[in-house]
């Protein structure tokens, strides 16, 4: 077992003159045993972060190491990792045994016979000693995913690199794999980058999360760390689904005299939004903030609050999805099932200053966050 750290790790891509960044000074550290998703939008360099730990890109730039060990120049095959992809890349010609087993028989000098063993509990463990003897084309999407688990968790290495490995099978059966996956991997207790685009998934399955943008880490934390407290409006805004509703907001500062007098200052935004703020440290010398309310946290008032217009109402059973109109911004409120407005209706808004997230607009970085405080998750990686 291996704590992973990538230190300062860079990887630049050369296509004729133009270089793609694809993942840009990469600080990171998994713990030993730890379950790390890598998380971002299709494109942000979560592929490349893995196949460099794999060893199957060089670096630009920086250092990896398992434990104290710097793999950096060392070959794939020397790490002690196995990688899971989307497409199985299952043998079509072998059998599960043989497919499950080849990895060993090629980097190890174990007797078949140990092999087979190792194999068969495996396969037992995984719930395929049935498909022992079968071919991949005689098997189902999930079977094969399985299978390509199976070869890895085998090989019994000191880490496991997985791409998106639930991608292609139905949701139902993702969501079956997930638990199972999560369950293994505690079981077996080793060191897992798993990579998805989704997340949902993410929020699921990590012990932490890393969210990466533009090949640059943008937030490790726990789920709760980022939801609660993200580090800008992009983690903000690619963290809960469904999203959070962000607009931009002036910030109206009372005179001197009101102030000293402690009271506080007050946002205004689109549709004459307006909302006083109790505490107006966050927003001290701006003008201008984007502001951030979850659509939980949104709820209807008889009076006060804010103005807006019901445009779709979706029934979800155990709650209602209100989609609303507010000067020309789009909100979206997650309400009791009981209340059940109908478009056209004008409602009125509401939230606590708790929960509202305010982001600075030209950095985009968090001036305040549901924890009020940046914690310690904020950009920081353990
Ligand atoms: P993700 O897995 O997050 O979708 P990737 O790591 O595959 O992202 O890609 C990150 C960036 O690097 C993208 O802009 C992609 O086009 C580029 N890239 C990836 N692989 C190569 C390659 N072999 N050659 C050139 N550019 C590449
Ligand atoms: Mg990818």
């Amino acid at each position: 077992m291996a704590q992973i750290t990538t230190d300062g790790l860079s990887k630049e891509y050369h296509s004729g003159d133009e270089a793609v960044v694809a993942v840009e000074d990469l600080d990171a550290t998994i713990g030993d045993g730890e379950f790390l998703v890598l998380v971002g939008p299709s494109g942000c360099g979560k592929t490349t972060t893995l196949r460099c730990i794999a060893g199957l890109e060089d670096v630009t730039d920086g250092r990896i190491l398992f434990g104290d060990r710097d793999m950096t120049d060392r070959r794939a095959r020397n790490r002690d990792v196995a990688m899971v992809f989307q497409n199985y890349a299952l043998y079509p010609h072998m059998n599960v045994r043989e497919n499950m087993g080849f990895g060993l028989k090629l980097s190890t000098d174990m007797p078949a016979a140990e092999i087979d063993d190792r194999v068969e509990s495996t396969a037992e463990m995984m719930g395929i000693e049935e498909l022992l003897d079968q071919k991949p084309k005689e098997l189902s999407g999930g079977q094969q995913q399985r299978v390509a688990l199976g070869r890895a968790i085998v090989r019994e290495p000191e880490v496991f690199l997985m791409d998106e490995p639930l991608s292609n099978l139905d949701a139902k059966l993702r969501a079956e794999m997930r638990t199972e996956l999560q369950e293994l991997q505690h079981e077996l207790g080793v060191t897992t980058v798993y990579v998805t685009h989704d997340q949902t998934e993410a929020m699921a399955m990590g012990d932490r999360i890393a969210v990466m943008n533009d090949g640059v880490l943008q937030q490790v934390g726990t789920p709760e760390e980022v939801y609660r407290s993200p580090a800008n409006e992009f983690v903000a805004d690619f963290i809960g689904s469904p999203s959070i509703n962000l607009f931009a907001a002036d910030v109206e500062r009372p005179a001197r005299r009101d102030a000293a007098e402690g009271r506080g200052a007050t946002l205004r935004g689109p549709g004459g939004f307006s909302y006083a703020l109790d505490d107006a440290s966050a927003v001290e010398d701006r003008d201008r903030v984007r502001v951030g309310v979850r659509p939980e946290d949104l709820r209807l008032v008889e009076r006060g609050g804010n103005e807006a217009t019901v445009t779709v109402t979706e029934h979800m059973g155990n709650e209602n999805f209100l989609y609303l109109e507010m000067g020309g911004e789009e909100l979206t409120a997650r309400i009791d099932s009981s209340l059940r407005p109908e478009p056209g209706d004008s409602v009125r808004i509401e939230f606590d200053e708790e929960a509202l997230y305010l982001f600075d607009p030209e950095s985009g970085d968090a001036v305040k966050t549901k924890t009020d405080e940046l914690g310690a998750s904020v950009t920081e990686v353990r």
